[in-house]
């Protein structure tokens, strides 16, 4: 399982996801506490953030280890946003270690991060034009095309998990979705971690010691915006 981190307050670096804390995703590269499946994270890495310049979020992403980019801690440090992601791979047997492989997956305001790996067979039905053969691709732009249709985020994402949950029981489908004034993550076969403060932080796992890290239950939704943080049942 790769692992993914996002961020929803008042603006903030993005070295706050990576660089700052003390299990942030540069460690979680190469020595992640909780991952099950897949014991470092070098196949590649991806930020993504919001400016006020332009509509659609800037996204940076690198198909090498996170811990060989020696211009990420600059950029990581300048960029600031009230709306933050991050990613780092482990790519699943079989799928391609290539820049349109690696999360965030952008399509619009939407930036798309998945933890896990699914059938594609299962994702032909829904998937639309995907940039890369990687499963994860598939999956982005299965929820991208329903995003598009107009269909709000809170149900897109577990209407496309929910199907494809149906159509492969054994897919891992931790998704982590931000559009920039809202987050959507969901557990779904991986551990995924929130913590609240002036804000909301969401990760894979826990990115420090501090208290206050909250589990959130397998095959729930977690939904984050300015009212406040919401995590409910998917099926
Ligand atoms: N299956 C996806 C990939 O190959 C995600 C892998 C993961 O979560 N480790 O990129």
């Amino acid at each position: 399982m790769c692992r993914h981190a996002a961020w929803l307050g008042p603006s903030r670096a993005l070295s706050s996801l990576i660089f700052d804390p003390e299990c942030g995703l540069l460690r979680q590269s190469y020595a992640p506490r909780m991952q099950a499946y897949g014991k470092v994270n070098a196949d590649g890495f991806g930020v993504g953030w919001y400016d006020p310049y332009r509509p659609e979020p800037v996204r940076y992403r690198r198909s090498v280890p996170i811990w060989t980019d020696a211009n990420l801690p600059g950029l990581a440090e300048v960029a600031r946003s009230s709306c933050l992601m991050a990613a780092v791979r482990s790519a699943t047997v079989g799928m391609p270690i290539e820049e349109t492989a690696t999360a965030p997956f952008t399509d619009g305001r939407w930036l798309l991060s998945h933890n896990g790996r699914v059938d594609r067979e299962a994702l032909r039905p829904l998937a639309s034009d995907p940039e890369s053969a990687c499963d994860s691709a598939w999956l982005a732009s299965a929820v991208f095309a329903r995003l598009r249709t107009g269909i709000p985020l809170a149900e897109a994402a577990p209407l496309v998990v929910r199907e494809v949950g149906k159509a492969d029981p054994v897919a891992r489908l931790n998704l982590l979705v931000c559009g920039g004034t809202e987050i959507a993550a969901i557990a779904w076969g991986d551990t995924l971690f929130a913590h609240l403060d002036e804000g909301v932080l969401v990760a894979s796992e826990p990115l420090d010691d501090r208290p206050g890290w909250q589990a959130v239950p397998d095959r729930n939704l977690l939904l984050a915006s300015p009212d406040g943080v919401l995590i409910t049942p998917i099926d």
